[in-house]
Formats: C-alpha cells, structure tokens, sequence
C-alpha cells in the first residue's frame, strides 16, 4: 500500500456536486479516502477567459500500481462527462483529477508523471497538498511543501471556500 494524493478540478456546471461525485466514485473505484482537503476556488490557469476552478486533494492509500491509478482516474474522468477529444487543453472540464503524489515515488513515462510536473508551479495545487502533508518532501526537488509555496511565482488567487 501506498499513500496517494489527488487533486480534483471542476468548473462547469455544479462544480462542488462534480467533485463530490468523483469522490464518491474514487471511494468505489479505487479505495477509502482518508482526508480531504477544504474546497478551493481558484482563478483559472492558462485560458483566462473561462470560469473559475473548484479544487479539492484528497489523500488515500492505493493497491494498484500507479499506471492502473491512472486509468481508474481517467475512468472515472469520462464516467462525470469530459469529453476528451472535444477538450482543449486548459479548456472548462467537468472534473480533472491530477495525480499529485505517491508516497516518494518518482514516475517519469510518457504517460505518467509523479510528482506531478506543474505541482511546484501551481497554488491551487501546492495549498491543498500542504494542508493534507504539511510535512512532505518533494522527492526531486528535495523540498517541503510550504518552501515550495513559498518559492512558488504563481500569483493566482487560490480562495479557501466555506463548504
Ligand atoms: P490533463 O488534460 O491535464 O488532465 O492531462 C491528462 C494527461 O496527462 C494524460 O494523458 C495523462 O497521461 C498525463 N499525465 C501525466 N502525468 C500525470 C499525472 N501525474 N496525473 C494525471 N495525468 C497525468
């Protein structure tokens, strides 16, 4: 077993009912989630001109290998609706789970990348993984979280969310 960290984005449509979905189906698919972060809403990355993000990581502990992680992610991506083909990149998504981390693992395919390679540029991904693992190291960039937050030149507003 292995601790495992996943960021969940939505922002179409009912963007906390999207992400409480996935939670349901990863809870079902892949295994109990242990905790979860607050609910973020983030100014959205890349296009501009689309609406804001919900974002939520939650921290479970997985089985199967990091490829089947993947796929089961990805099952449960086009079982909420993305459709995608249709998406462009940084295009408005039903729900988005990223694999942020798997314990220290470092994955490097072409398919897979673990740590995820934009965690260290990006809050909304860094304030919800610092709230879960205050104290993890990056395992390549041989830093803590909040360091990393704090290097960070991501200037996007990341707003903690009251639900
Ligand atoms: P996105 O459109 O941002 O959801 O990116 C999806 C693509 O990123 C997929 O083709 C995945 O194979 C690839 N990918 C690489 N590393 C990761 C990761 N850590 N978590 C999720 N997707 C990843």
């Amino acid at each position: 077993m292995e601790s495992a960290v996943l960021l969940l984005g939505s922002n179409i449509g009912d963007k906390a009912a999207n992400i409480h979905q996935a939670i349901q189906l990863i809870q079902k698919n892949i295994g109990k989630i242990s905790q979860t972060s607050s609910m973020y809403e983030s100014e959205p990355w890349g296009n501009q001109d689309q609406d804001s993000f919900y974002n939520q990581a939650v921290l479970l502990q997985i089985k199967e290998t990091p490829e089947q992680l993947l796929a089961k992610c990805q099952a449960i991506e086009l079982e909420l609706g993305r459709d995608r083909k249709a998406a462009q990149k940084w295009a408005a998504r039903t729900i988005d789970i990223d694999i942020l981390i798997i314990g220290s693992k470092i994955i490097n395919t072409p398919n897979l990348k673990v740590p995820h390679p934009e965690l260290q540029n990006r809050n909304f991904a860094l304030i919800p993984l610092m709230e879960l693992l205050p104290e993890y190291e990056h395992p390549v960039l041989n830093k803590p979280i909040d360091e990393l937050y704090f290097d960070s030149n991501d200037e996007l507003e990341v707003l903690k969310l009251e639900i």
